[in-house]
């Protein structure tokens, strides 16, 4: 088993960014217990006055919830939560979150119908197969990220299985999802992760 450490974390962001020429940034690590949100690793950030800056959240017990986690794999995770800030997605979550914000936050009867019209229609879009704009965005970033990960780790083969372990054997169980009328539904399966990484070129 390897080390995981804030120090350790650090020194991969900064190789990770040496690698797409940024010496210095504003990206730093930080620890936490259990999950967040389902989630063993996440990341926030953005590309501000010309410097990268934000925070990459990995689970202290990331190797209880991904078993046989190997160091390999591990750079996948990171790299791919960096790639989420240096390809600025965040930015574009938060403008595509304003509309359900917005009209959540307002008590009006007017704001709970638009809100429940909204969701119908999403509703609707994703039984019939496709997905709606918002969660169509939210998929290809996270390809990208992927893709991005790849380039920087150089590792096709830790990609794929990093995938599969976190998969917990079913490939075709969602990788994340989207909450309409209080129930998630899958927007981007491992599958497709995967395959969208089988199929590129290093
Ligand atoms: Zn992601």
């Amino acid at each position: 088993m390897f080390e995981i450490s804030k120090a350790i974390i650090q020194s991969k962001i900064n190789n990770f960014m040496q690698k797409l020429n940024i010496s210095s940034h504003g990206i730093y690590t930080e620890l936490y217990d259990g999950l967040k949100n389902g989630s063993p690793a996440y990341s926030k950030g953005l590309y501000f006055l010309g410097v990268y800056m934000g925070g990459i959240f990995i689970s202290k017990d990331i190797a209880l919830h991904i078993l046989e986690l190997t160091e390999e794999e591990f750079d996948f995770i990171i790299a791919h939560e960096l790639s989420h800030i240096v390809l600025q997605h965040y930015p574009t979550s938060i403008i595509l979150e304003l509309p359900n914000v917005i009209l959540t936050s307002i008590k009006e009867d007017w704001a709970k119908i638009t809100k429940l019209s909204i969701d119908l229609i999403r509703l609707m879009l994703i039984l019939k197969g496709s997905l709606p704009p918002k969660e169509n965005i939210k998929k290809n970033q996270e390809i990208e990220a992927d893709i991005q990960a790849v380039y920087l780790t150089y590792n096709k083969v830790s990609a794929m299985s990093c995938l599969r372990k976190l998969a917990k054997g079913n490939i075709f169980c969602g990788s994340h999802h989207s909450k309409i009328f209080n129930t998630d539904f899958p927007i981007l399966y491992f599958n497709e992760r995967i395959s969208a990484i089988e199929q590129l070129q290093l």
